[in-house]
C-alpha cells in the first residue's frame, strides 16, 4: 500500500489500543453517518502486535483496588466476551489469593464487585481459604494465605492471535494498517498547537486528529509532541513541580515447559488464572536457600500458546533517565530487559511453594526462549487517557492495558463527540489537582 498524503484520523501504533480504537471508531463513524473506516489510517513502525500487546501474558481480570479501574475493567471484560473467537479469549476466571496485609483491601474489592454486578466469590480466613483452594487443587500448599477472591469472569487471551483478530476486524471495517511506517516528528499549526501532519520515515501524512497508542514508546512520542518531561503532582497535601512524567519498569515473565494439561483442577478442568501474593518466606526449590522473607507475588496459567505453564512475578524499577532507556529492540529481542536466573529461581520456587506438582520442575523452565519486557508508567502508575495539543488523543495505559480492550471503544466514543464517564478519572489534570487513585498493599505497581 502506498503512503496516503492525508487522513482524517491518524492512529500511531497497532497494539491493543490503536487497533481497538480504529475498529470501534470505524463502526461509530458509520453508525452516526460521520464517515467510515476509510477515514482511519493506522501506522506502525514495525507491524501489528510488535509491542507489549504481542508479548503480554494476556491476563484479563477485574481485581483492582481502585474503583475507577474496576469499572473500566468490567467494561473491557464485556468487550472480550463480545467476540471470544476473534479475540482468542479464554474465559476461565481469575483468582487473587492473598496474605493478611491485603485481606481488607481485597474484601473491599469484593464488596464493590457485588455493587457493580461483577460475579465473584470471597473466601475469608486461613482455614476457609485452604479448604477452598484444596477443593480446586488437591496439591495446594501455599502458606500465609488468609483470603481468596475468585472472579468468575475474566481469564486470559492469546496475545498475538487476539491482536491479529482485532486487526482483521478493523480492516473489515475499511481501516488501513500500514506496517514499517515510523512517526519521527510532528508538524504543528501556525495559529494553534494542534498537530497538522505526521512526518514519517516513508513521508508526510497530513491529518485532522491523531491517536497515540504506542505503549512503551510513549515517552519518545511525548517528547516529539513537546509535552512536559516533568509535571506538577499534588499528593498527601504536598505539591511537587518536578515529578518525571514517565518511568520504566521491567516485567518479568516466563514459561515452565511442562505439558499445560498437568495444571488442571481436581475435576479435570482448565483452572482460572491464579495470582498468589504472600508474606510467607520463599525458599529456593533448587537449593533450599531463602529467596525472600518479604511479601512476594506470582501469577500463572496453563497456556498452549506459550507451550507450558506461563506467568510472571513482580516487575523491577528501571533506575535510568527515561530518555536513555533502550526500548528498542523490544521484548525478547532486548539484550538488556529479559529475565535472568534470579527470576527463574524465584518464579519456579514460588510455583513449587503453591502447588506440589511444581516441585522439582525448575529444570524444565524454557531458558531457550527470552521473555519479559518494558512497561512505561505514569507518576501514580495509572493510565492517562486525554487530549493534548487540541487534537492528539494519548492512550497511555501505564502498562495495565492488554486487558483494557474496551478503552479503544470509549476513546472512539469520545472522538465522535460523546464524553465517557469511565475515562474521566484518568485525565492528565488529576496530577496537579491531587485527584490520584488510591494505592493498595499489593507488591505489584498495577494492583
Ligand atoms: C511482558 C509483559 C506482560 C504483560 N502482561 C499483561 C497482562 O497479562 N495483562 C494486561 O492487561 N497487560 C499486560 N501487559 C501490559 C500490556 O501488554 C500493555 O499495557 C499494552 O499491551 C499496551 O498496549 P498499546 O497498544 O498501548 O501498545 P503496544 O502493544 O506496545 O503497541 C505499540 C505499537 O506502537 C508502535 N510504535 C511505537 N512507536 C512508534 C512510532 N514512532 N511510529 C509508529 N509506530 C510506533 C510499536 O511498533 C507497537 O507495535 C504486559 C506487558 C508486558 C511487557
Amino acid at each position: 500500500m502506498t503512503l496516503p498524503q492525508a487522513t482524517k484520523y491518524a492512529i500511531i501504533g497497532a497494539g491493543i489500543h490503536g487497533l481497538s480504537t480504529a475498529f470501534h471508531l470505524a463502526q461509530m463513524l458509520k453508525a452516526t453517518g460521520k464517515g467510515s473506516g476509510a477515514d482511519i489510517l493506522i501506522v506502525d513502525k514495525t507491524a501489528v502486535a510488535a509491542g507489549a500487546s504481542g508479548i503480554a501474558c494476556g491476563v484479563v481480570r477485574n481485581n483492582y483496588f481502585q474503583p475507577a479501574m474496576r469499572e473500566l475493567m468490567a467494561h473491557s471484560v464485556e468487550v472480550w466476551e463480545s467476540d471470544p473467537k476473534a479475540y482468542s479469549y479464554h474465559p476461565v476466571g481469575y483468582m487473587q489469593i492473598s496474605p493478611e496485609c491485603m485481606r481488607a483491601d481485597v474484601a473491599s474489592i469484593y464488596e464493590q464487585q457485588q455493587a457493580i454486578g461483577y460475579e465473584s466469590v470471597f473466601v475469608d480466613g486461613a482455614e476457609a481459604s485452604a479448604r477452598y483452594m484444596k477443593g480446586l487443587f488437591d496439591d495446594w500448599q501455599a502458606q500465609g494465605i488468609t483470603s481468596v477472591l475468585h472472579e468468575k469472569r475474566g481469564g486470559y487471551a492469546n496475545n498475538q492471535a487476539s491482536m491479529h483478530g482485532l486487526a482483521a476486524k478493523a480492516e473489515a471495517e475499511g481501516v488501513r494498517i500500514l506496517p514499517g511506517v515510523e512517526v519521527q516528528s510532528f508538524e504543528f499549526g501556525s495559529n494553534s498547537g494542534a498537530v497538522t501532519a505526521l512526518n514519517t520515515n516513508q513521508g508526510r501524512i497530513a491529518c485532522e486528529t491523531v491517536v497515540v497508542g504506542v505503549g512503551p514508546w510513549v515517552n519518545k512520542i511525548w517528547n516529539l509532541l513537546e509535552l512536559p518531561k516533568q509535571i506538577t503532582v499534588k499528593a498527601n497535601g504536598k505539591v511537587r513541580d518536578d515529578v518525571p512524567m514517565w518511568k520504566f519498569w521491567c516485567l518479568e515473565e516466563g514459561t515452565l515447559g511442562v505439558d499445560p494439561l498437568m495444571h488442571r483442577t481436581n475435576d479435570g478442568r482448565f483452572p482460572p488464572v491464579l495470582h498468589v501474593d504472600t508474606d510467607a518466606p520463599l525458599y529456593s526449590d533448587r537449593d533450599g536457600k531463602l529467596i525472600t522473607d518479604k511479601i512476594w507475588g506470582i501469577y500463572y496459567k496453563p497456556d498452549f500458546n506459550f507451550g507450558g505453564v506461563q506467568g510472571g512475578a513482580s516487575p523491577y524499577k528501571v533506575d535510568q533517565d527515561p530518555d536513555r532507556v533502550a526500548v528498542d529492540p523490544y521484548g525478547p529481542e532486548s539484550p538488556e530487559f529479559v529475565v535472568g536466573e534470579d527470576f527463574i529461581d524465584m518464579w519456579c520456587s514460588a510455583l513449587a511453594h503453591c502447588q506440589k506438582r511444581f516441585e522439582g520442575q525448575m529444570p524444565r523452565y524454557k531458558r531457550e526462549e527470552n521473555s519479559g519486557g518494558l512497561g512505561c508508567f505514569t507518576p501514580d502508575n495509572f493510565p492517562v487517557f486525554d487530549v493534548f495539543r487540541e487534537n492528539v488523543y494519548v492512550i497511555a495505559d501505564s502498562n495495565h492495558g492488554y486487558k483494557m480492550i474496551g478503552v479503544g471503544k470509549l476513546v472512539a466514543q469520545e472522538l465522535v463527540g460523546e464524553k465517557s464517564m469511565l475515562l474521566e478519572p484518568f485525565r492528565f489534570g488529576r496530577f496537579a489537582k491531587g485527584e490520584l487513585h488510591p494505592t493498595s498493599h499489593s507488591p505489584f505497581p498495577w494492583s
